[in-house]
């Protein structure tokens, strides 16, 4: 639908910002017949689709069949050689990724249009909870709405010593490299710079990583980052834990990274490229967040589990609320927002958030750890089973690293907690949420037929395990 040339539009709904928070609530919102408008100032899709999940996962696999070409020279692998070494032309898989973002871009602006949402592209600045101006490409425009939901995301956190510049990256411009820097070092061990350390790592870089804790993922447990931690040495990536990075020096012709390390003091590492991944932060400045009246949480817009504010019909969904800051998470509070505000009756408590780390082998996290567990004085039954022990793992070459792991309450046998690392394993969490949120006890996964042969059969195993009676398991 087009804007009226009105120097004022009025809606029922206003959300800022199209990303999978924002664009969601908004179809939801048109396709339950509430008038809404979405602002957005760049292009649809959101950090998610347009410079972080999206593009990450299209470099990664890019990644990985450029590595499994390079395993495959001189005698080859699985029967499968080749006589030259494989060429990356970084530029042109780079093209290959925007045009999925382009065809998913496009994708969603097609479903607003089908949910009948306007579209307005531009800036939104608010003077109150209910009012915002848009700098559109042709002039101001004020938008009012009855509700409002904010939806503007986050960006990422630069180090004080490590500003963005120059060869200081942010993961939105190593998604856009064309040429593949030789000697990458990423700052921070957490998702997005072991994702793309891992897939740069594969591409050819020398990849080095400084992570402040003294592990990598210090958001999982030691059992699941375990087979990361292999992979990654394997690959020749340099780990320093405990580790800071103090700032940009010149070395020679170039620049150097200069690191405080955890027990050989301060070192030099000559590079060519730096990735900051130290973590991202509430988009909450430029905006007039502050004339809207709306109340933080530490550095996050404090809601309700219903993702109200504390201003009356303003709402706030995704990244902009707090963790995890996942895109599945933001696209059900804004589904959750948008039925709310047509009536329904919802809450956000859902049993659990799927999290997943795409790194080599993959990580999948799901409810409770057995620490969680422990933590909140629950008495759990812990098992896990091996890939090792699976046939389609090992008919994906899979087969050398990896378990799911199960939680359940030792009492009624309730499943509180899934992890898993391994090959593939993103795949099977849609299965593992389904399980915490239909509260399936061990004996409803071990009583569930799985096809043979898949990955999820090592789920299915893993219950029967904890009952006492796995199949496929020698002493
Ligand atoms: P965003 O996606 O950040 O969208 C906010 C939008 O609001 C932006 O488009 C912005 O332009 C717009 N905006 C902000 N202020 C205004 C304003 N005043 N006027 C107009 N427009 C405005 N999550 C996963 O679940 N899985 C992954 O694999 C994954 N990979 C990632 C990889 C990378 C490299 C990065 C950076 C992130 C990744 N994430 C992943 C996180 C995921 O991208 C975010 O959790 C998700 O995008 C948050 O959605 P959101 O709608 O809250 O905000
Ligand atoms: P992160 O929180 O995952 O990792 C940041 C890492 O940097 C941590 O390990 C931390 O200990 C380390 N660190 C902090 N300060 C440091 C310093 N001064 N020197 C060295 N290391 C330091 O953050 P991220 O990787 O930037 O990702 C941001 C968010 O984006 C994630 O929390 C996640 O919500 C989202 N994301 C999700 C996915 C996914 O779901 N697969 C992928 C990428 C990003």
């Amino acid at each position: 639908m087009t804007i009226p040339s009105a120097k004022t539009v009025t809606a029922k709904v206003l959300v800022v910002g199209g990303g999978p928070g924002g664009y969601v609530a908004a179809i939801r919102a048109g396709q339950l017949g509430l008038d809404t408008v979405l602002v957005e100032a760049d292009r649809l899709g959101g950090t998610c689709l347009i410079r972080g999940c999206i593009p990450s996962k299209a470099l990664i696999h890019v990644a990985s069949r450029f590595e499994a070409m390079e395993q495959s020279l001189g005698d080859g692998r699985f029967g499968i050689a080749l006589d030259l070494p494989p060429r990356l032309d970084l530029a042109a898989a780079m093209r290959w990724k925007d045009g999925i973002v382009d065809r998913l871009s496009g994708g969603v602006a097609a479903l607003l249009r089908k949910a009948k949402v306007r579209v307005l592209r531009g800036w939104a600045v608010f003077s109150d909870a209910k009012t915002c101006t848009v700098q559109g490409s042709d002039g101001p425009l004020t938008v009012r709405a009855e509700h409002v939901i904010l939806a503007n995301g986050s960006e990422p956190v630069p180090l004080p010593n490590l500003p963005f510049a120059g060869p200081v990256l942010s993961s939105t411009e190593a998604l856009s490299l064309e040429r593949l820097p030789r000697r990458l070092v990423v700052v921070g061990g957490g998702y997005i710079g072991l994702e793309l350390g891992s897939a740069f790592a594969k591409m050819g870089s020398t990849v080095t990583v400084v992570e402040a804790q003294p592990r990598i993922l210090p958001l999982y447990d030691a059992a699941l980052t375990d087979p990361v931690r292999r992979w990654l040495e394997r690959a020749g990536v340099t780990l320093h834990l405990g580790a800071r990075a103090l700032g940009m020096e010149a070395e020679g012709n170039g620049q150097a990274l200069v690191v405080q390390t955890a027990d050989s003091g301060m070192i030099r590492l000559p590079v060519d490229a730096v990735l900051s991944t130290v973590g991202r932060r509430p988009r909450l400045e430029g905006w007039g967040f502050e004339a809207m009246g709306v109340e933080r949480r530490g550095a996050f817009v404090a809601v309700d589990d219903q993702c109200r504010t504390s201003m009356r019909n303003v709402w706030a969904i995704g990244d902009l609320v707090g963790e995890p800051m996942l895109a599945h998470k933001a696209s059900a509070q804004g589904e959750m927002v948008a039925e709310i505000i047509a009536g329904h009756r919802r809450r956000f408590a859902p049993a659990a958030i799927p999290a997943v780390c795409f790194t080599e082998p993959e990580i999948v996290s799901v409810g409770l750890s057995p620490t969680e567990a422990s933590a909140q004085g629950i008495d759990v039954i812990v098992d896990q089973f091996p890939f090792a022990a699976n046939g389609r793992a090992l008919t994906l070459d899979a087969g050398e690293s990896g378990f799911v792991r199960l939680v359940a309450r030792r009492d009624d046998r309730r499943v509180i907690g899934i992890q898993a690392v391994g090959t593939h394993v993103s795949e099977l969490s849609g299965e593992f949420a389904l399980a915490l949120e239909m509260g399936a006890e061990l004996e409803d996964v071990a009583g569930t037929i799985h096809a043979h042969p898949t990955l999820g059969e090592v789920f299915h195993e893993a219950a029967l395990k904890l009952l006492g009676r796995p199949l496929h398991l020698g002493s």
